[in-house]
């Protein structure tokens, strides 16, 4: 049964990827499909890089957080088939892996995606952010985090 989120509301028969899955419509540009998750080209107004491509599972669940294990590792073992493509086929010579969970991160599609966008040294753009979050957590964050493992 696919995940379905109170904090959006958001519904499987609403979701765009889950439509898109659902429907195959020709304008999506495939470039695999498998059992468990897909790669297909993004809006071209949204493309980073020539051969940018989103790694979605059919399941549906908002994002990392909330996505089944096994869906999980399905579109990150998909995207690093789609990185390796990159490298052999557009002579990438790196890749970059961007997945957003939650408004606040700034993701718009709430279903799972990586975006994989390859990367070559005359690029001349950097993914990486350069900005540094302002937010305080009271207490040390790692500590914090570690003490949820224990
Ligand atoms: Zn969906």
């Amino acid at each position: 049964m696919p995940a379905v989120s109170p904090e959006n509301g958001t519904m499987p028969d609403t979701c765009t990827f889950c439509r898109i899955l659902r429907d195959e419509p020709d304008d999506v540009t495939w470039v695999e499909r498998e059992d468990e998750a897909v790669a297909f080209r993004p809006l071209p107004e949204s493309e980073l890089a020539p051969g940018h491509t989103l790694v979605v599972p059919r399941a549906h669940s908002i994002g990392l957080l909330d996505a089944d294990p096994r869906a999980l590792q399905a579109t990150t073992a998909l995207a690093q088939r789609v990185g390796r493509a990159m490298r052999a086929a557009l002579g990438a010579t790196g890749v970059v892996v961007l997945s957003a969970s939650g408004a606040d991160a700034g993701q718009s599609v709430p279903h799972l995606h990586l975006h994989v966008v390859p990367c070559w040294d005359d690029d001349g753009v950097t993914f990486w952010p350069e900005g540094r979050s302002k937010h305080r957590v009271d207490g040390d964050p790692h500590e914090l985090l570690a003490e949820m493992f224990e």
